[in-house]
């Protein structure tokens, strides 16, 4: 199916990523129309239209549905309940199941094991006796991480020593979990993909990402020293995962560079931080590639336009440095519209295009 211009677009989830994909529709000349619970939506300020309801609210997805011609989501931890309701009514990329993946640790980590990827050394913990068993198994220094609702770091606690294992438990709120042995990496990277309706896959160079508190801080393009050795293999491994899944749409993989190759950590089926200096830095953006690949439409070049591109991300306050910014001519600012710039909030990023 080719979705025409000027056709709607619906986008579940209402953050930077929706405003970001919505910008990108728009030059292709499409609508948009978010769904979103959220009172303020960075997205529905630069889209057509705007439906503010809960995820489960299915009076609300069964009329937004009805409006829209495709729909897409941005944010992985919405319902896989609320995808199936929309999946009834209107075409829907990425396929809830990649969701259900990707938002699942142990699914995600079952899945993606199961294609002979290499994860880190795991075992799942229900409760506090299986926590036990599962430092026996995977040994220390180990990382409890929930299986459920984990991002930028939240929702993990750190067993140094198997006597950590109360403090752990207690840090995640004794919630279904993996247990993951702690991985010696010497960098950390991310696979950036877009599958078509077609199957064909684009792929973009591998940024090298330098994470602070759990938040990614820098992505900079091209990858050096064991990254850039690295990033073929796992480029093969995401578009692998990719195609396992039957995915279309720009994916996000994320792998430790370790010593002997690289170690898939996770996933995210959409777009991710970590693209976001494609929009200038490439040849097309991963967010006009995930509108071209839900509408059915031929993706986009994406070689790197230029010899180093750093990303920079506007973390709570820094996000105050725009008019420094905007005074640097080599940078291009992006702001969210985010009024209240609270510690660990992506407010905007800076892309700067380098010789
Ligand atoms: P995650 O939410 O799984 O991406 O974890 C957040 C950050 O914690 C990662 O970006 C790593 O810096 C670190 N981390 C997570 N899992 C591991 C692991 N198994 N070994 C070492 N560091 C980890």
């Amino acid at each position: 199916m080719i979705l025409p211009p000027a056709s709607t677009i619906g986008i579940v989830g209402g953050g930077q990523l929706g405003r970001m994909l919505a910008v990108a529709a728009s030059r292709l000349g499409y609508r948009v129309h978010i769904f979103a619970p959220d009172a303020y939506s960075p997205a529905a300020e630069v889209a057509a239209a705007f439906t503010r309801a809960a995820y489960d609210d299915a009076d609300a997805l069964r009329i937004f549905a009805e409006g829209v011609d495709v729909a897409t989501y941005e944010f992985e931890n919405i319902p896989v309940a609320t995808l199936e309701t929309l999946e009834q009514h209107v075409p829907l990329h990425p396929s809830p199941h990649a969701i259900a993946v990707a938002q699942d640790r142990l699914a995600e980590k079952t899945f993606v094991a199961g294609l002979g990827v290499r994860v880190a050394p795991w075992a799942p913990v229900d409760d506090r006796a299986m926590l036990t068993t599962a430092i026996a198994q995977v040994g220390t220094p180990a990382i409890l991480k929930t299986r459920r609702f984990g991002y930028d770091g939240k929702g993990q606690g750190r067993i140094a020593v198997p006597a950590d294992a109360d403090a752990a438990w207690d840090a995640i709120g004794e919630r279904p979990a993996v247990l993951e042995g702690h991985v010696a990496f010497d960098r950390e990277f991310s696979v950036l993909l877009c599958r078509g309706i077609d199957g064909g896959v684009v792929t973009w160079d591998t940024p090298d990402n330098v994470h602070v508190d759990g938040i990614l801080a820098k992505s900079t393009v091209p990858a050096t020293g064991i990254v850039a050795v690295q990033a073929a293999e796992a480029t093969a491994i995401a578009t692998r995962i990719a195609t396992a899944l039957d995915y279309v749409g720009t994916l996000a993989c994320e792998f430790f560079a370790a010593p002997d190759g690289p170690v898939f950590n996770e996933m995210a089926p959409r777009v991710h931080n970590s693209g976001h200096w494609t929009i200038e830095g490439a040849r097309t953006s991963q967010f006009e590639n995930h509108i071209r690949a839900v509408c059915g439409l031929p993706l986009g070049g994406t070689d790197t336009l230029y010899p180093r591109v750093e990303m920079q991300n506007l973390i709570g306050d820094q996000a105050h440095a725009w008019l420094d910014i905007l005074s640097d001519p080599a940078a291009h600012l992006h702001l969210y519209g985010k009024a209240e710039a609270r510690p660990g909030r992506k407010m905007g990023h800076v892309t700067r295009l380098l010789e």
